[in-house]
């Protein structure tokens, strides 16, 4: 496929900030483990972590395209700041701005485009990994909020996202596979960090399982309505398969 001459462009630009600001760090960060944090803010500082979102909400307005030259140039030197760069793209901040509501959009896209916060997605628990539908993470209704209950394991961001995406089902649903998306801010009471995962490659990438016990989430957090969950990680996932191949790719 031929890219337009601007995305060529474009690709330069993002290979060259690659080579010298990222692909320096990498293989130190994959033989320690160390997240790359800094390499958060040169992403930050170049729109990145908000580059499809539009401009009005703090982003910079390009296209799948430009995300994907993005994800196969920072793979091409460092496959860990890659993914962490595709979760809270792909898996956290998108599918705010997609599923989510006027005022979740305008509370949680701008930090979240800006950088000033990562993103993470947790779906994965330790009995619901290809089978997502097979859900443990519950919610019930108290008042105002609801309360969720549960665990979620390999979750990129984990340990140092702000923001997350959550899926749960209903306390009472029994073995229905309804699940429902709820925005998680990690500062909240009852949420926790795990342990974090030793892995054969990405190392420097952050993954880790999380801890929800009574964490309440205001009733304004659920994302689309209840039930659509399902279908909305099947979205999520559909589009973050296609960045896996770009990873791949770089
Ligand atoms: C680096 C990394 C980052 C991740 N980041 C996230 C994240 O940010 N958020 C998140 O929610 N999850 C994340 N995950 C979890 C990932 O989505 C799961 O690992 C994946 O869904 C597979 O689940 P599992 O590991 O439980 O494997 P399993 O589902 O147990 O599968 C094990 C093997 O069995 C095969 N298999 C499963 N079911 C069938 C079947 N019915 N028929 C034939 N073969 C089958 C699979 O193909 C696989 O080869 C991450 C995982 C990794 C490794």
């Amino acid at each position: 496929m031929r890219l337009s001459e601007e995305l060529e462009k474009f690709r330069s630009e993002v290979k060259e900030f690659a080579r010298t600001e990222i692909a320096p760090g990498a293989k130190q960060a994959d033989q320690t483990m160390a997240f790359p944090a800094e390499n958060v803010r040169k992403l930050a500082e170049q729109g990145f972590l908000g580059i499809m979102i539009p401009k009005e909400y703090e982003g910079l307005g390009l296209d799948t395209m430009h995300h994907l030259i993005v994800l196969e140039e920072l793979s091409g030197v460092c496959g860990s700041t890659a993914l962490t760069y595709a979760a809270h793209n792909s898996l956290c901040l998108n599918p705010i701005f997609n599923f989510g509501n006027k005022s979740q959009i305008e509370k949680y896209v701008p930090p979240l485009a800006k950088g000033e916060i990562l993103g993470a997605f947790g779906l994965t628990e330790p009995e619901a990994g290809s089978d997502a539908g097979g859900t443990r993470t519950t919610f019930s209704e108290n008042g105002a909020s609801f309360v969720l209950n549960g665990s979620k394991c390999f979750i990129t961001n984990g340990s140092v996202g702000g923001i997350l995406i959550v899926t749960a089902k209903k306390a009472e649903a029994g073995r229905s596979k309804e699940i429902s998306s709820f925005i998680v801010e990690s500062s909240w009471p009852g949420f926790s960090v795990g342990k974090k995962e030793d892995k054969m490659g990405l190392r420097a990438s952050d993954t880790a399982s999380i801890h929800f016990e009574e964490l309440p989430v205001p009733k304004e957090n659920l994302l689309g309505q209840q039930g659509e969950g399902f279908k909305q990680f099947l979205k999520i996932l559909d589009s973050g398969r296609i960045g896996i191949g770009a990873m791949s790719i770089g």
